[in-house]
């Protein structure tokens, strides 16, 4: 008997019966004439000189038989099989990563976003999607030591599920261009809207569309959609006083006002509520919410001031009252963002719009929002501009030149960020072994792989044209070019930013002097870092002309990556590489005890440094009942700090009705205090994960940082 050595190198004994089968399906589905006798004759009529034999050397045999045999079509068949099965053998290199996605176990894409379900097929699709770019980018995209760094988790290439596509990140979008002036939707003609009520739907179009052709956020002015109260105004007006006339009512002035107010009251209701509740359940195709941010600026402008204070007041009011979950309870929504500036019209009791700062006082102890840009310190840093940011953090650098900008004057709208690559500082400082020369020399390295990978990306968008995205690019979001437009010039002379982010300044630092950089010789070198950091950007941009910036990085799931990396690369070592998550850009170690007033000032001083992004955050407790302590804080971060947010905490159960903390145990498991309920599709627990919130949950790593979050009051 002879000894059959199988694909896998498994050695079985040799069994006629299997060819016998083999050959009786290849009849059944080759010439459909079955003929028992004869697959049993060539079954048994096999022999070799050898003892040991193949399975190919098996099947080229029948194949002979078969063709001999005078049965063509079975002998196809037959072989066609063992293509088949010989392309099923084949494996891709992102098998496992793929089928883990449909089966729940590849984690670390499941859980990259927070604000994605990641059980939804339209979810796990795009997922699938995003595993196959970032293959064939790292395979075929990718110079082998760019592709080396980013696994080894020395610097992060934020688009990668999308490099295949080539998209931008985010964005503030013209709406104000698009409203004004009319827009494209999926190729149908949306005309100046004749009312605020559809103004605020075809805000929401524009969105959905917006977030389908992008990677990260985008960012709306409220101020875009105050020229249509006013019309609506004058249209209530006017309807009005022709109804009344035709049935021959006697009113005056002061009658016709009352009606118009109310009557206009409940547009910007219904108006408002529409976006809240179109942003919060849509889902683009990426499988989430859009991550829209809504900048709130009562002075933006000045002919629509009492529009636009209208507006932010009725957004406030809606956000304090929240979104009704699946039981009916009222709980946070994670979008849109919101971004309240503060100024001298409004921070100061006397000042003329207090009140609204006191409606956004109350918003943030229930509602986690707004956030609150000072527009101070923006003027200060920003050559005298107010304006918001793109997302949940970024920040453009002031821009007047001729690219797509007639009038000349600081523009704003309409303009993005190219894309981001991030710098593991914590990396730099531990390969570095405390020698300072070789730190300034390791960093030098590791900036030029974030700046090669950065040119990468901009190679790629150049060759680009206004087709790919047409609301972007055709249709006013970002500009009106033409069909088949190339987009390059968008990209130069710093209308675009490009983005050189960071993570782990505290953690760099400690490994560097075994200090937090909250102590003074810490703080020192922390600075000397960044500001070593700042001027690469500024090289690089005199040497490219490309808008670079630098960006203090969210991190929402590369916490995690880059912790884990560092684990590999460096062991565990206390106080750096002993937890699953890396402290964000030059923020405070989430553990740390400092007063929130202490943070943010301690913070503060690196918003002008790191101006391509960064947003200062304080841990506060459950302050629903409390909103004066946050009228303190908006004040003194008015003073103090360009950006800042506040997170509290207002879970709630679905088990019991409990409205406040959710727990997290050791094991980093979620359950409710007062019912001790543990299923987490029975609860809402939304947090601050990367600027904006989250509500599904995170992976380890930012569930454990979140856990060791101290209060900062
Ligand atoms: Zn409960």
């Amino acid at each position: 008997m002879y000894v059959v050595i199988k694909r896998d190198g498994r050695q079985v004994q040799f069994d006629a019966s299997k060819i016998e089968i083999a050959i009786l399906k290849a009849m059944r589905y080759g010439s459909g004439i079955v003929n028992e006798e004869l697959a049993k004759k060539i079954a048994e009529n096999f022999s070799t000189d050898k003892m040991i034999v193949t399975i190919k050397e098996i099947e080229d045999y029948v194949y002979a038989a078969l063709i001999e045999s005078g049965d063509m079509l079975t002998a196809k068949c037959y072989e066609a099989y063992r293509a088949v099965r010989e392309y099923q053998r084949q494996r891709n290199t992102i098998d496992n990563k793929v089928i883990g996605l449909i089966n729940g176990e590849n984690k670390e894409s499941l859980m990259e976003n927070s604000n994605k379900q990641e059980n939804l097929i339209s979810t796990q699709r795009d997922l699938v999607a995003e595993e196959v770019s970032k293959d064939v980018a790292k395979r075929m995209m990718l110079p082998p030591h760019i592709a080396q760094a980013h696994d080894n988790g020395l610097i992060h290439i934020h688009d990668l599920g999308h490099y295949l596509n080539p998209s931008f990140n985010c964005c503030l979008i013209n709406l104000k261009d698009m409203l004004e002036n009319g827009t494209v939707i999926n190729g149908k003609m949306i005309e100046r809207p004749k009312t605020f009520r559809t103004a605020c739907t075809i805000a929401t179009q524009i969105i959905a569309q917006v977030a389908s052709g992008q990677f990260g956020g985008q960012t709306m002015s409220l101020a875009h959609l105050s020229p249509f109260v006013r019309i609506s105004e004058e249209k209530i007006r006017r309807d009005l006083v022709i109804e009344w006339n035709e049935n021959g009512f006697m009113y005056n002035e002061e009658q016709l006002e009352k009606i118009v107010q109310r009557r206009l009251k409940e547009e910007v209701k219904a108006g408002i509520q529409t976006i809240q509740y179109q942003i919060n359940t849509l889902q683009t195709s990426n499988g989430q919410s859009p991550f829209l941010s809504v900048f709130m600026y009562i002075s933006e402008y000045p002919e629509y001031e009492k529009e636009t204070v209208m507006l932010i007041e009725e957004v406030l009011h809606q956000r304090i009252q929240g979104i009704k979950n699946e039981v009916g309870a009222w709980i946070t929504p994670a979008f849109p963002k919101l971004l309240y500036v503060t100024d001298e019209n409004n921070i100061r009791e006397d000042s003329k719009y207090y009140s609204l700062t006191q409606l956004a006082a109350v918003c943030v102890s229930k509602r986690m929002m707004p956030d609150f840009i000072s527009a101070k310190h923006m003027r200060a840093n920003y050559e005298g501009n107010v304006f918001g940011c793109m997302g949940c953090r970024a920040w453009l650098s002031p821009y007047k030149g001729p690219i797509n900008n007639e009038e000349g004057t600081y523009k704003w709208y309409g303009r993005f960020n190219m894309g981001l690559t991030s710098l593991n500082l914590a990396d730099v400082g531990l390969s570095a072994q405390g020698d300072m020369d070789k730190f300034w020399k390791i960093l030098e390295d590791r900036l030029e792989l974030c700046r090669e990978s950065l040119m990468l990306r901009y190679e790629k968008l150049k060759n680009v044209t206004s087709d790919v995205s047409p609301i972007h690019w055709q249709h006013g979001a970002i500009a009106r070019l033409a069909p088949h437009e190339p987009i390059y010039p968008l990209l130069q002379n710093g209308y675009a930013t490009i983005t050189l982010g960071y993570i782990g300044l505290y953690e760099c630092v400690m490994a560097l002097i075994g200090k937090s950089h909250t102590t003074p010789e810490g703080e020192k070198l922390g600075v000397e870092i960044m500001k070593n950091l700042k001027a690469h950007i500024v090289k690089w941009k005199e040497e490219t002309g490309l808008g670079f910036a630098l960006y203090g990085t969210p991190s929402e799931s590369l916490t995690e990556r880059f912790a884990k990396c560092l684990q590999r690369r460096f062991g565990v070592i206390k106080g750096i590489t002993d937890r699953n998550y890396l402290t964000n850009s030059y923020h405070v170690f989430v553990g740390e005890e400092i007063d929130a007033f202490e943070k943010l000032k301690f913070e503060s001083q690196f918003h002008p440094i790191s101006s391509g992004g960064a947003i200062s955050y304080v841990e506060l407790p459950n302050l629903a009942q409390n909103p004066e302590v946050i009228l303190t804080l908006i004040k003194y971060m008015y003073e103090n700090v360009q950006y800042a947010e506040m997170n509290t905490k207002l879970d709630f159960c679905m088990e019991c009705g409990y409205e406040g903390e959710i727990l997290c145990d050791d094991n980093l498991e979620w359950y409710c205090p007062n019912c001790g309920n543990r299923d987490k599709s029975r609860m809402n627990v939304v947090r601050r994960t990367c600027g904006y919130l989250g509500e599904n949950y995170w992976n380890e790593g930012r569930t454990q940082e979140i856990k060791e979050r101290v209060m900062h009051l």
